[in-house]
Formats: C-alpha cells, sequence, structure tokens
C-alpha cells in the first residue's frame, strides 16, 4: 500500500498498545516515541515528529477517557486525532461550479503533471462531467503524444499542436471549443527547477488562461523537500492546492504530505501508481485510518463503484467480514475484488484487515491463477464444496483429473481456502477492534455489523 513502511510500523504501535496490560505513562512515553521513530523513518521532519509526539503525549496523559472508551481505545483516539492534524485536514473538494471549470497543472520536470492530467480527466469523466484535455507543454518533444494518447484512453477531446513553440498560441486557438466542457484540464512544461523561465511561463499562461484552480503536482519521493518546493509555488504561482503524485514508490511519503500539511495548502489529490486509474482523493481521516490498519470503507467502496454495484460491494464485505463461506463463495468474493485491483491494495481498506497478517502468496494471487481455481471448483462435487475438509487425496486425484490440472493445483487451492477461513476467524474474535471501528468515523455501510 501507500507508505507501506509507515504503516506497518504504526500498525505494530497499535498491536503493542493493545497487547500492553496497563496504559500507564511508561507505555504512552514508548509509544509516542515508536511513533515518532516510524514518522522520521518515512522523512518526517524531526522538528515536526517531536511536536506531534508531543501533543499525542501531553493529551493521553491529561485528558480522561470518556464513558463509552476505554483508557486504551481513548489513546488509539488521540493518536488518530493527531495523525489526522498532522497530514491535512478535512477534504474540500474542488468545486466544479464554473462552466468550464479550468484546472491547471504546474510543476517540476518529471513530477508527474502530464501523467495526472489523464488521472484526473478520467476521475471527473467517471463523475458524468464533459471533460477536455489541453497540452501546453512546448517544451517536451513527447509531451504532446503522451498527453493525447492518455485523451485517447480515457476517451476524452485533446488538444493540442505538434511543434508549436508558444503554449500561448495553443490556448488562443482553442480558447473558444472550451465552453462546450464542465472541465478544462490544461497541462505545462516543467523545469528542473523554478527558475525564472519556468515562473514567467507559468505567469503568462496564468494571465491568458485564467485557470479556476492551479494545482502543483508533486513527486513525493522528494520527501520534506516538498516544503520548499510548494512555498516556491505557492509565492509564485497561486497554487490553490496540490497533488502529490508517486506515493507508491516511495519510503518518503509522509516527508511530503506532512511538509505540504505544513505549508497549510490543501492536498487534493494523491498519485498511487503509473496506472491512470491509481488515483485518489486525499482524504486525511479515511487515509489515517488505513494507515493505522483500520480499513477505509469509503474509498472502497468508491473504487468498487466502477467494478461492481454498491450494494453488491456491501454484501460482498459484509460475507468477507462473517468469514462463513465455502469454497465457491471464496472465488466469487476473490473474483469481485479483483475486479477493483490488486488485492493487497483492497485488504488495507477493509477494517480489520489492515492489522491482520494476511498471508502474501494470498493477497498476489493474480488473474492467471483465478481461472485455474475456476476450473478446480467446478470439479468438485456440491459436498466437497461446502464441506472442503472431506477432500482427502484420492478425492484430490479424481478433481485434478477432472479440471485437467495438477494436484499441486489443487492442494494449493484448499491451503489457501484454510488459511482464508482461520484468519477470518481470528478478525470475528477481535472484539476491540470492532469497538474501534465504531469509533473510526462510524461510516461502515448499513448491516456491516462491526
Ligand atoms: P511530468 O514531466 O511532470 O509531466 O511527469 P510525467 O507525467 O511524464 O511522469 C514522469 C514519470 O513518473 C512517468 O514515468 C510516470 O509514469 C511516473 N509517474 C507519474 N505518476 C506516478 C505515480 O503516481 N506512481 C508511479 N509509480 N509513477 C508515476
Ligand atoms: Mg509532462
Amino acid at each position: 500500500m501507500v507508505l507501506e513502511n509507515l504503516s506497518d510500523s504504526l500498525k505494530e504501535s497499535m498491536r503493542r498498545l493493545f497487547k500492553g496490560v496497563l496504559i500507564d505513562p511508561k507505555l504512552i512515553g514508548d509509544l509516542v516515541s515508536d511513533i515518532k521513530k516510524s514518522l522520521i523513518a518515512s522523512d518526517v521532519n524531526i522538528e515536526l515528529a517531536t511536536k506531534l509526539a508531543e501533543s499525542i503525549r501531553k493529551r493521553a496523559l491529561a485528558e480522561k477517557a470518556s464513558k463509552t472508551l476505554t483508557a486504551r481505545e481513548h489513546t488509539v483516539n488521540i493518536v488518530y486525532e493527531e495523525l489526522v492534524k498532522f497530514l491535512g485536514s478535512e477534504f474540500e473538494p474542488i468545486k466544479i461550479e464554473a462552466q468550464p471549470t479550468k484546472i491547471l497543472l504546474v510543476g517540476l520536470f518529471g513530477s508527474g503533471k502530464t501523467t495526472t492530467a489523464g488521472k484526473l480527466a478520467k476521475y471527473y469523466k467517471k463523475q458524468g462531467l464533459k471533460v477536455c484535455l489541453v497540452q501546453t507543454d512546448t517544451w517536451r518533444p513527447a509531451a504532446y503524444e503522451q498527453l493525447s494518447q492518455l485523451a485517447a484512453k480515457v476517451n476524452v477531446p485533446f488538444y493540442g499542436i505538434r511543434d508549436e513553440k508558444d503554449p500561448i498560441k495553443i490556448l488562443k486557438k482553442f480558447e473558444p471549443d472550451f465552453s462546450r466542457f464542465n472541465v478544462v484540464i490544461v497541462d505545462s512544461a516543467g523545469r528542473d527547477a523554478l527558475n525564472r523561465e519556468l515562473t514567467e511561463e507559468i505567469k503568462r499562461v496564468r494571465e491568458f488562461l485564467k485557470p479556476h484552480e492551479s494545482l502543483l503536482v508533486l513527486s513525493g519521493d522528494i520527501g520534506q523537500g516538498a516544503l520548499k518546493q510548494a512555498q516556491a509555488f505557492q509565492s509564485t504561482a497561486n497554487v490553490t492546492g496540490m497533488i502529490i503524485s508517486k506515493l507508491d514508490g516511495t519510503a518518503k511519503g509522509g516527508g511530503a504530505i506532512s511538509a505540504c500539511a505544513a505549508t497549510g495548502a490543501k492536498v487534493k489529490f494523491i498519485g498511487v501508481g503509473e496506472h491512470i486509474d491509481d488515483f485518489e482523493e486525499y482524504k486525511p481521516k479515511n487515509f489515517v485510518s488505513r494507515l493505522l490498519g483500520m480499513g477505509d470503507l469509503e474509498t472502497l467502496l468508491q473504487k468498487a463503484q466502477g467494478a461492481i454495484k454498491k450494494d453488491e460491494a456491501e454484501k460482498l464485505a459484509k460475507k468477507v467480514l462473517k468469514g462463513d463461506m465455502n469454497l465457491e463463495d471464496l472465488y466469487k468474493q476473490l473474483e469481485s475484488l479483483q475486479k477493483m485491483g490488486p488485492l493487497s491494495q483492497i485488504m488495507n481498506m477493509i477494517p480489520g484487515m489492515g492489522m491482520a497478517k494476511i498471508p502474501k502468496e494470498l493477497l498476489e494471487t493474480q488473474g492467471e491463477k483465478m481461472k485455474f481455481w475456476k476450473f478446480v471448483i467446478q470439479s468438485m462435487t456440491s459436498e466437497e464444496k461446502e464441506h472442503p475438509e472431506i477432500i482427502n487425496s484420492k478425492r484430490i486425484a479424481r478433481i485434478a483429473k477432472g479440471s485437467g490440472r495438477p494436484e499441486s493445483d489443487v492442494r494449493e487451492l484448499i491451503k489457501q481456502y484454510n488459511q482464508m477461513k482461520k484468519m477470518m476467524k481470528t478478525l470475528g474474535n477481535a472484539k476491540q477492534m470492532q469497538k474501534l471501528q465504531k469509533m473510526f468515523g462510524g461510516k461502515l455501510p448499513p448491516g456491516l455489523g462491526i
């Protein structure tokens, strides 16, 4: 997942907190220093991390738990609230009111502007809005091709002039067309640094385009270096919000996000992969609950909407969490989940799953294997599907023959089924977790029973 290392170490701190017998100043002291260490390892500025740790410690020692929470839950809640404050605040979506709403993307070379332009176009198109993409990067020779290919992929109109040197000429030519759209997304040229040339160019484009939003695209791998870059662009380019890209491939993302939050600018979106769908609204509350292993059903359901219907997704989540499934259910669940993206990403969004230690092989089971599983399951009798425990070596040999798959495939399927079932049982027993999830937003879909 995004910020995997930070998340793993925060989850470990949470686990230790749950295991601790007594919530006393020593335990709180250990917790706070663990959290601080985790943040610094994620390239968070030391001063900022120390300040955060101190405010958690102060609150945890001073505040009394309310009647509905145990001391432990109260402490977790403080960690959660302080981290949310630290990594942003409330999410405010970009208002699409003006017709058209013009969004300009700015940033340095390689920060992910063009990729993000494509992702953003898809994001708005999914909402049923009319979107177009405009290329004003006349600096990089391949920029025209790159964005026009992305536009074709998303299936939105593309505007650009190959070999034109002046971005204003491009904007002038196509401006009359813009009024046909709800959202006009304009990509721009970068440089290696925010030098005078780039500042001037952005200024000219801004003056002509009059964008409603100027979003700075920053690469997450610059860590706390994001602070300087963000400040520089803010003072010269009237940045209205930020997008942090490449959070999937860096251990420094915590530094980038906290640095941006420290400037007071709002992070609107995050890029979490090279693919056009690897893009999320940045909602600090959801983000932090995922980091802590508390799940993020809202984002999960959003993702699910593209793949399966909302009520189906809710039913699915409910079944997965209940854990009373047979082999066919398991197959169906894995199949629907796969439509939403890699299982490892999805699991982190289901409450409780993030904290559970899920076998890596299970998460990595992808398309090919699933196809074989289907054949294997189809070759089983109803009794075997309902009660996989009766499957002995004789039956395995028969199933393998019937499905045309090696016996090892059958054995592997049964092994993974057993692992999954065992894991679900552990989760079902985790009463502590269930209580906690109630605290975290209470936004769980009805009927989920936690
Ligand atoms: P630009 O120069 O600012 O327009 O940057 P590009 O959009 O061309 O991106 C530069 C490189 O970063 C490309 O190879 C992209 O595939 C990659 N990239 C962009 N966003 C992401 C992201 O969120 N995750 C990952 N892993 N790669 C990304
Ligand atoms: Mg570009």
